[in-house]
């Protein structure tokens, strides 16, 4: 799945025209404005797009930031500017494009929520089991057996709220918000050459309507999820500041992520990105898939691809633009 996404993305990135998509991908034209985009220019669509980003996060927004200065960071990052290598297999710190207070992250796979994107999208593509009766216990089981396997861990907070992720925080509303949005997710992530089946959209959503529904199944102090994490070894990162986050970076480079202090040192300091590592759901998929059968692996991963979408239609604008880094 993971590589015709891969393909895919370099035909999406590049010119529509002709065939040399990937150098148009990797050495793209100067643009000017977002009113001068020719046909070589690549485009990237935005949340809104897909009736998406009901958060405040993204570029409209902003006051501070300088649109030329934002096309150009896209398109460096589209071309793989600010790609490093990383030493996971699996996702496990956020995508979250803030730094520690020394203007740090860890070199690790993202996604929403860091591990808690395996154990909510795992959670939704039908990788739980009759044990998993709370959140709590569905976080400590999954987290334990990543660990089994030879993965390390993580999630984050921050310096001023009690739970400053806010793909832990807002757990339950990006449940609800995939009920809501499926359709929409599903049309975006095609995009991407993800496609989703009407048994896979209806094994999901139902999934989440059944959380929704289980009474005490999510924790009421969200905080405590997090701490549950800690508890069973996963590292904590204490990120900073507001959120200035201005798209969302879609990698599927295997073995990399992207460096925010890079992108911060090249642009400024209120130039931030969301990063998905997308290219590590398929691996963490197979490691909780509880059959071993290969279609339930695909549904899980696709499960995570969608608990990273909604979570930044839940948190981000409409505004925010995805850049694929093929
Ligand atoms: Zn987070």
């Amino acid at each position: 799945m993971f590589e015709s996404l891969k393909n895919l993305l370099k035909h999406f990135t590049g010119s529509q025209e002709s065939e040399s998509t990937a150098s148009a991908a990797s050495n793209p034209q100067p643009q000017s404005n977002s009113q001068a985009m020719n046909a070589n220019t690549p485009r990237y669509y935005t949340l809104s797009e897909f009736n998406l980003g009901v958060g405040t996060i993204g570029p409209t927004n902003r006051t501070d930031i300088d649109s030329q200065t934002v096309n150009d960071m896209y398109q460096a990052i589209a071309a793989g500017t600010f790609n490093i290598p990383v030493n996971g297999a699996v996702p496990e710190i956020c995508v979250d494009g803030r730094t520690d207070k020394d203007g740090n992250r860890k070199h690790a796979p993202c996604a929403a929520g860091g591990t808690l994107s395996i154990v909510y999208g795992g959670d939704l593509g039908g990788a739980s089991t009759a044990s998993d009766t709370t959140e709590t216990q569905l976080t400590v089981r999954i987290i334990n057996m990543l660990k089994a396997k030879g993965h390390a861990t993580g999630v984050h907070g921050d310096d001023h709220s009690n739970c400053g992720c806010g793909a832990c925080a807002k757990a339950k509303t990006i449940y609800q918000h995939i009920t809501e949005h499926i359709n929409d997710i599903a049309s975006l992530v095609s995009k991407y050459g993800i496609n989703l089946t009407d048994n896979e959209k209806e094994a999901i959503v139902q999934q989440a309507k059944n959380r929704i529904n289980q009474a005490d199944f999510f924790a009421d102090d969200r905080s405590s999820i997090l701490q549950a994490a800690q508890d069973n070894g996963s590292v904590f990162e204490e990120l900073v500041g507001v959120h200035n986050e201005l798209g969302i970076a879609l990698n599927t480079k295997p073995g990399t992520t992207i460096d925010r202090s890079a992108i911060r040192a090249k642009y400024g300091p209120q130039y931030d990105i969301f990063v998905v590592d997308a290219w590590s759901f398929g691996t963490a998929a197979n490691d909780v898939n509880p059959t071993g059968a290969e279609q339930d692996a695909n549904r899980i991963a696709k499960a995570i691809t969608l608990q990273n979408v909604a979570t930044a239609s839940v948190l981000g604008h409409g505004s925010l633009s995805i850049i694929p880094i093929a």
